[in-house]
């Protein structure tokens, strides 16, 4: 027995299926394949490459051409020239020869179409064919004036079945996707989960992105891509066939996640519903219901007669017919019609007059099943009464009911969030790094948008291409047998970046200025004492306090001596870009970065007791070189590669990180006064003040973490000396409506350092 049925009504018959029977499945799609032929992507790669088309012409010749009998002769240029085409794919083509013999003495049924097409009837013509149809039964249908009033109204019923015991999973409804906003918004409402399909192309996800970028290497986690990718297994070289692939990942989605209890959509075409189902079929407009066909196909009417195809005027017919028993067979209906959405008017299915529809009008609106909607509506009522001097009916009723809704009034503030959320959200795993750490300190809601909702998308912008180019080459500069082409190339190569012409120009005269810099911290690196290195080294800490917290981060280099089992170090942080190494309010948690390495470098276990000579930043590239008559353009751009930061106020003899009697030359400022202390405006700290900045580190790392898994995420940034150091370059400003009540006044301040210390 072969079964004829809708992928979808596969699924419900194999869910009820309580035995294995010799049944054998295909849909009707199959079936006309059987018939005639299916495709690879070779087929449809050599259409577009022979006749310059694009994919989907391609495929609308090939679905053509499958009608065209064999052994005839067409005279119609368009049927000739598809059949020429035809003649020449055939070695492409996948024809089952056998088909025809195999369905023999089969019984075979058809099951959840619309039609049979006649093409396939006429293949069929051997066969006894009995057709059954259930009565057509007398509706009511619901008339609404908006789109929105239609889906409170289906919410309302849909609430009521569920308080009356109606399991959530077998309320069905049927819509059409300018419905989807306004579910997903008013059934929010009465908290009714609905599984409402998103449609996420492959094309648009991470994943996709991914796989197109790296598409030589046909690489992709993803099974769905991978499925996609295999169908080109006999083409060597997959960027020719890239259109193609982008077509696929354009038309295949992402795999939904759904809720497993929850009202669903579905479609009427194609499918059947159980007798205990409930369906609310929204939208029985003009146009809708039933679809309308135009005869502008490729194949226009009088060629599909030829071809034993249905023409639009049939399908018209044939739809009609198949809608009205679609309805019919659906033994819980409700059906209802708009007559406007914010965007367009309707009128209702001429389905209403013909089947003699009872049209019921005025529906009185349900309150009882949502507080919030209820309130929303009170809003309304009131919007139009002050406006437009409208009163609605119902207004009375609801305003006494809900006497504080604080009409009129908007509050932007962060009113909390459910922990329970926050844990499924985060897994009770967070990851975090400096950066993490100093959007929390900057903001707490910048923050919550960006690392918890993870609304920013990661952007791969040529300024960030230029930096991590310069770390990845910093990284490898002071080794052995180091080649700077070799090294550049293997880094584009490796991570398949591909640059414009315009962005290779630039690149290429950034990286004239790093090999600038590398030759000069070679010539400082003859003035240090420290003898050992160690670049790009990641400290991963774990900090367990309820979640599973790694706290990450990446020291571009830590330069260190080792005597006597004593270890010496210093810390150096490239920057490309321009930087300070203040420690200014970093008891509010900002300025952290230099502190987090020494916390980090801290928990490497040879460095736990060391000594710290320093810890800086090194700019290689962004400082603008000022036009100095003391000093030649080469020696200011060497000027502005030495090290800017803190260093230690005494150290013994032995743990000397500079070798030269002037220090400045190395360190920015850190010149020394003939009785051997140093002079004012260098910056020095005392070991003690060192050791403080690093434990101010670990404590405000602590503290984040502490009110991020407390969920505290405020909206507060930081005004310091009248400059709003957090909203400058955030891209959130759009979202949070921050106010002036928001910001957080900070004064300027080394703070830790004791009352009277100065900010230079
Ligand atoms: S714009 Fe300012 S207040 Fe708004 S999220 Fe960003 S940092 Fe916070």
């Amino acid at each position: 027995m072969i079964y004829v049925v809708p992928n979808l009504i596969k699924e419900k018959l194999l869910k009820k299926a309580t035995k294995l029977r010799n049944v054998k499945y295909m849909t009707l799609e199959e079936l006309i394949n059987k018939f005639t032929f299916s495709y690879s992507k070779k087929a449809v790669y050599y259409l577009m490459k022979k006749l310059d088309i694009k994919y989907e012409v391609a495929l609308v010749y090939l679905e053509s051409m499958k009608y065209l009998d064999d052994e005839k002769t067409y005279f119609d240029s368009k049927l000739k020239f598809l059949k020429k085409l035809k003649d020449e794919l055939y070695p492409l083509l996948n024809i089952d020869k056998y088909f025809s013999n195999y369905i023999n003495n089969k019984t075979i049924i058809f099951y959840g179409y619309s039609y049979i097409p006649k093409f396939v009837l006429s293949k069929l013509s051997s066969f006894n064919i009995e057709t059954k149809r259930r009565k057509v039964k007398n509706f009511k249908v619901y008339e609404f004036i908006t789109l929105e009033d239609e889906v409170a109204f289906v919410a309302g019923e849909i609430a009521k079945l569920i308080s009356g015991g109606i399991n959530i999973n077998n309320i069905k409804l049927i819509c059409g996707e300018e419905y989807f906003f306004t579910i997903d918004k008013i059934f929010k409402f009465y908290n009714i989960p609905v599984n409402i399909p998103k449609k996420v192309p492959l094309y648009y996800t991470n994943e996709g992105k991914k796989a197109l970028q790296n598409i030589a290497l046909r690489k992709t986690e993803n099974p769905k891509i991978a499925e996609i990718l295999n169908e080109y297994y006999w083409c060597e070289n997959l960027e020719e066939v890239k259109e193609l692939i982008e077509y696929d990942l354009k038309h295949h989605f992402k795999e939904e996640v759904e809720y497993e209890n929850a009202v669903s959509i579905e479609s009427i075409e194609n499918n059947e519903f159980n007798s205990d189902d409930y369906c609310f079929l929204l939208g029985f407009n003009e146009g809708k219901y039933p679809k309308v066909y135009y005869d502008e196909d490729y194949l226009s009417d009088k060629l599909k007669e030829k071809l034993n195809l249905e023409t639009s005027k049939e399908l018209n017919i044939i739809f009609k017919e198949s809608i009205i028993t679609s309805l019919s067979n659906i033994n819980n209906l409700i059906i209802s019609y708009k007559l406007e959405s914010p965007f367009e008017k309707y009128y209702p299915s001429i389905l209403i007059q013909e089947l003699n529809m009872d049209v019921i009008r005025n529906i009185k609106k349900n309150y009882n099943y949502s507080h919030l909607y209820n309130k929303l509506e009170l809003s309304r009522y009131l919007d139009d009464l002050i406006k437009y001097n409208a009163f609605h009916n119902d207004l009375v009723s609801l305003y006494s009911t809900y006497q504080n809704i604080n009409y009129g009034i908007y509050d932007h503030k962060f009113t909390g969030i459910d922990l329970d959320d926050l844990d499924k959200r985060t897994n009770k795993k967070l990851t975090l790094s400096y950066t993490a750490i100093d959007k929390y300190y900057q903001c707490e809601f910048k923050y919550y948008l960006s690392h918890i909702l993870k609304l920013e998308e990661k952007e791969s912008t040529l300024s960030l291409i230029i930096g991590n180019v310069f770390h990845y080459v910093l990284s490898k500069a002071f080794l052995d047998s180091f080649d700077f082409d070799e090294v550049i190339n293997k880094y584009l190569l490796d991570r398949s970046i591909i640059l414009s012409p315009k962005e290779h120009f630039l690149l290429n005269n950034l990286l004239g200025e790093l090999k600038f810099a590398i030759d000069t911290i070679n010539k400082q690196m003859q003035h240090i004492n420290y003898d050992k290195a160690l670049y790009e080294e990641k400290v991963i800490v774990n900090i367990a306090n309820g979640y599973d917290v790694t706290f990450i981060g990446v020291i571009d280099k830590i330069l260190y001596k080792e005597i006597a089992g004593k270890v010496y170090l210093a810390l150096i942080d490239y920057k490309t870009g321009n930087a300070s190494p203040a420690l200014d309010n970093i008891l509010d948690g900002l300025n952290l970065q230099l502190p987090v390495y020494l916390f980090l470098v801290r928990n490497i276990d040879k460095f736990m007791d060391a000594e710290v000579y320093g810890f800086y930043l090194q700019p290689i590239l962004g400082n603008a070189i000022n036009i100095e008559n003391k000093k030649s353009y080469e020696e200011q751009k060497h000027e502005n590669l030495k090290l800017v930061g803190y260093s230690v106020s005494s150290i013994d003899s032995e743990g000397e990180f500079i070798s030269l009697s002037d220090k400045s030359k190395i360190v920015k400022g850190l010149k020394e006064k003939k009785d051997g202390g140093y002079y004012s405006y260098a910056k020095v700290l005392t070991k003690e003040e060192i050791d403080k900045v690093c434990t101010i580190a670990k404590e405000k790392i602590y503290e984040a973490i502490e009110n991020i898994t407390k969920g505290q995420f405020r909206i507060n940034p930081k005004v310091i000396d009248k400059e709003n150091v957090s909203c400058k370059y955030c891209k959130f400003s759009d979202i949070c409506y921050k106010n002036e009540s928001d910001l957080v006044y900070l004064k300027k301040t080394k703070h830790f350092l004791g009352d009277d210390y100065e900010v230079d």
